[in-house]
C-alpha cells in the first residue's frame, strides 16, 4: 500500500485541524463566509493564485506543475454545512444552533486544502490543477450556479473530479462506479381540486380527499407498471394537505413529493405519465389535477474512462481488494452531476467507517472521520500525478 501522506504526519495533523474548525462553524447554502475566506487565506499561504467571487462564496486556486505538460483538471471540494441541530457533545461540535456539518463537507474542503498543500511543495506534476471550493451542495445547487457564472469558461479543465465520504464503506476503501453514481432527484406539487361541500352530503360536490387518496395509489404504477423492470426509478409522495374540518369536504388537496432516476429517458418517462395521469385520472372524477414537476439535480454519471483511471489511482493506494467497483448505485442526489454534465470525469467514495450508532450522513450525530484525511488527501495528490494518461 502506498500512501503518500502519513497517519499523524504533519499535513494530517493540520488537516485535522481545519476540518475540526470548520466542523465547529458550520455555514449552510452561499453564506459560507467564513469557510471561504479561511479556504482562501489558506491556498494563499501555500502559494496559490487565488479567485473568489463565483457563486458569491465560492473559491478557485490554481496550481501549475514544473514538468513538461499542459493540460489542465479540476478538483472539487463542497464546503457547506446541513440544517441539522447536531447532537454531538465532543469539543469540536457545532457552535452555530441548528447548523452542522452533518455530510462530511469539513472532511472534503480538508483533505482538498491538504492536497494543495501538498502539491504546492511538490510540483513534479505536469499542467494546471484548478482547486474548486464550491458553496451549496446541499439542495441549492452551488455547483450549477458556479458553472452558470462561466467556471468553466475561466478555468477551461479537460476533466473534473469530486469524492464523498461514504459511511458503510470501510475507512481504507474506494467506491468507483463505472456509469451512475447518484441519482437525478426531481420534486413535484400535485394540486388536486374538486368541489367542497357538506361532508354529510358528499354528492352534492366533488371529494379532491377521495381522488387524491387513490391517486397516490396509482401514480405507484408508473415504476410498477409503465418502466421497463430493467430500469430504476422512484416515485415517492411524501407530503398529503388538504381539509381543516371533520364535517367539511374541502375544495382541494395538495400532493407533494420526489422522483429520483438514473438516466434521463426514465426520468422524461415518469414525468410525461405523471402529467397525463394526474390529468386525466383527476377527470375521472370529475375533478382537476394540475402537476407542478420541477427538475432538481441531474443523475451524477461518471464517464467509463475517467473511472477507471480513479479506480487505478485509488488501487495504487490501497490495493485493487479495497476498490470497489461494483457497488450499486445511491438514490441520494449530488450536485457535482452538473460540472459532469459540463466537463467528463468521475465521483468517487472514500469509506468513511461504520454507518451504524448515527454514524451514517445527515444524521445528528455524525462526524466525519479523521483518519481518512491523509488518504484522501493522497488520492488527489495520486490523481493530479497520474491524470496524464487520459489527456
Ligand atoms: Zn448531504
Ligand atoms: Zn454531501
Amino acid at each position: 500500500m502506498t500512501e503518500l501522506i502519513a497517519q499523524e504526519s504533519e499535513l494530517h495533523v493540520l488537516m485535522r485541524e481545519w476540518r475540526r474548525d470548520l466542523h465547529a462553524h458550520p455555514e449552510t447554502a452561499f453564506e459560507e463566509h467564513r469557510t471561504a475566506a479561511k479556504v482562501a487565506d489558506l491556498l494563499r499561504s501555500f502559494g496559490l493564485q487565488v479567485h473568489t467571487g463565483l457563486a458569491e462564496t465560492g473559491v478557485v486556486a490554481t496550481l501549475t506543475g514544473n514538468t513538461a505538460g499542459t493540460g489542465m483538471i479540476g478538483l472539487r471540494a463542497d464546503m457547506d454545512a446541513l440544517n441539522i441541530q447536531e447532537l454531538n457533545r465532543f469539543s469540536h461540535c457545532s457552535r452555530h444552533k441548528g447548523k452542522m456539518h452533518g455530510c462530511g463537507h469539513d472532511g472534503h474542503t480538508a483533505m482538498l486544502l491538504g492536497a494543495a498543500k501538498y502539491l504546492a511543495g511538490h510540483r513534479d506534476f505536469a499542467g494546471t490543477v484548478v482547486f474548486i471550493f464550491q458553496p451549496a451542495e446541499e439542495g441549492k445547487a452551488g455547483a450549477r450556479l458556479m458553472c452558470e457564472q462561466g467556471l468553466f469558461e475561466q478555468f477551461p479543465v479537460d476533466a473534473v473530479y469530486g469524492m464523498h465520504n461514504w459511511p458503510g464503506l470501510g475507512a481504507g476503501e474506494f467506491a468507483v462506479h463505472q456509469g451512475p453514481v447518484m441519482a437525478a432527484m426531481d420534486l413535484f406539487d400535485i394540486q388536486v381540486t374538486g368541489n367542497g361541500c357538506h361532508a354529510g352530503m358528499p354528492h352534492m360536490g366533488v371529494d379532491p380527499v377521495v381522488v387524491a387518496g387513490q391517486l397516490i395509489g396509482a401514480l405507484q404504477g408508473i415504476v410498477s407498471r409503465n418502466l421497463s423492470p430493467l430500469d430504476s426509478g422512484v416515485v415517492s409522495v411524501t407530503q398529503m394537505h388538504g381539509g381543516d374540518a371533520y364535517n367539511v369536504v374541502p375544495d382541494s388537496v395538495t400532493l407533494s413529493g420526489t422522483c429520483r432516476t438514473f438516466c434521463e429517458d426514465v426520468r422524461t418517462q415518469i414525468r410525461q405519465q405523471m402529467a397525463t395521469m394526474v390529468e386525466h385520472f383527476c377527470s375521472g372524477y370529475g375533478a382537476t389535477g394540475t402537476l407542478d414537476y420541477r427538475a432538481g439535480y441531474p443523475a451524477t454519471v461518471n464517464d467509463p474512462e475517467h473511472a477507471t483511471l480513479c479506480a487505478d489511482i485509488a488501487a495504487s493506494l490501497v490495493g485493487n481488494d479495497k476498490v470497489h467497483q461494483n457497488e450499486a448505485p445511491s438514490m441520494g442526489a449530488e450536485d457535482f452531476s452538473f460540472m459532469l454534465k459540463e466537463r467528463p470525469g468521475a465521483y468517487i467514495w472514500i469509506g468513511n467507517g461504520s454507518a451504524e450508532d448515527g454514524r451514517g450522513l445527515h444524521n445528528p450525530y455524525y462526524d466525519f472521520n479523521d483518519e481518512i484525511l491523509p488518504l484522501g488527501a493522497s488520492y488527489w495528490v495520486a490523481l493530479v500525478q497520474g491524470s496524464q494518461s487520459v489527456r
